[in-house]
């Protein structure tokens, strides 16, 4: 206990350096959301309250794309133009698969290396919690902690493949998928959910050889999105060209995520998004809640092994074991009641 205490810094060291931005503290906080230890957790949750109030200014950036696209070669380049412009950046990344391959993804190459070095820029890889949810909790808490520690805009990334699309699009306030122009059909292989999802798209690579197949590809796009419907804030999506690697039109990416901002903010999008957000993050919490606390018994988990190759032998139909299960849960919170 009195370890711990000495190498980890204390609840107000954690706050007054977070609101003082203090790098290295508001990478030590991050690291405690990380953290399953029952003291982190707690320490973690009483952080996260002092901080709220100091929350909620930044502008909220979600990036996604298939590997390769181009996601952090890009980021660099747009992340240039947003601390050229005087503001606080802040990326995050999410990657459930970072659990099973132990972060390799981001560990093997230095991913925005030249960024990394801008004293307004903080980067920040993924979190190696276990499954989707508990990544997708971890990386908001971590963006509340950036916003508190006075970033302005903060970037989530998804660099696994998989379902990180939606969980990123709920937890931001400006989507931007990230597009190969391809030889063939241009829609092929894309998700037409993901497509929806999007406030802004983005062919990467319009440059050499591939400038002429990029147009094409955002024409294309462009045509596509008429048949899609036009989202709840009256914001009509986006698709624009850009190079990284020349730099063409990344300032008009990021002009236009500006102008959503705007716009999203005058009409009152931007609040009663947000507010939806909330609400939909507190009831993700308590399911994460209640899961860890479900499976704690190691006994459940047997049990519902044991029903799961009853249902699968067709010794047990699926209702009577669902209904053994429930049974054996609340003989558990019985049980846990009496001991208060
Ligand atoms: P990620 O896996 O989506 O993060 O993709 P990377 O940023 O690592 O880029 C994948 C490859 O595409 C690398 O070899 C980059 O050099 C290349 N690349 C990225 N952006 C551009 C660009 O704007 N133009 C060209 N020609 N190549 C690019």
């Amino acid at each position: 206990m009195k370890r711990s205490l000495k190498s980890k810094p204390d609840l107000n060291t954690l706050y007054e350096g977070i609101v003082n931005g203090d790098r290295v503290i508001l990478g030590k906080a991050i690291t405690l959301m990380e953290s399953v230890l029952r003291e982190d957790i707690e320490i973690a949750s009483l952080l996260l309250e002092q901080i709220l109030p100091h929350t909620g200014k930044a502008l909220r950036v979600g990036i996604t794309g298939i590997p390769g696209v181009g996601k952090s070669t890009f980021i660099e380049a747009l992340g240039k133009n947003i601390v050229d412009d005087g503001k606080r950046l802040a990326v995050l990344s999410i990657d459930p698969s970072s659990s099973l391959t132990r972060g390799s993804i981001l560990g093997d190459k230095t991913r925005m290396e030249k960024l990394s070095k801008e004293p307004r820029a903080f980067i920040r890889p993924s979190s190696t919690a276990m499954t989707l949810g508990g990544v997708a909790a971890r990386t908001r808490e971590c963006m509340l902690l950036c916003e508190a520690a006075d970033y302005n805009v903060i970037i989530v990334e998804t660099v696994g493949v998989g379902q990180s699309e939606t969980a990123v699009r709920n937890m931001v306030d400006f989507f931007l998928l990230l597009m190969l122009s391809g030889a063939g059909d241009e829609l092929q292989g894309i998700k037409k959910g993901i497509m929806e999802l999007a406030d802004g798209i983005v062919i990467t690579k319009a440059d050499g050889n591939n400038l002429d197949a990029a147009r094409n590809a955002r024409n294309v796009f462009a045509h596509a999105l008429h048949f899609i419907n036009v989202p709840a804030s009256s914001w009509e999506t986006q698709v624009l060209t850009a190079s990284a690697h020349t730099g063409m039109g990344v300032g008009e990416v990021w002009r236009m995520i500006q102008r959503f901002h705007e716009q999203s903010r005058l009409l009152g999008y931007l609040e009663e998004s947000r507010m939806v957000q909330s609400v939909a993050w507190f009831k993700d919490y308590f399911s994460e809640l209640l899961h860890t606390d479900l499976y704690k018994a190691g006994s459940f988990k047997e049990l519902e092994r044991k029903l799961e190759s009853d249902v699968a032998g067709a010794k047990l139909s699926a209702r009577a074991a669902a209904e053994k299960l429930m049974i054996a849960y609340h003989e558990m919170i019985r049980k846990n009641d009496s001991r208060l």
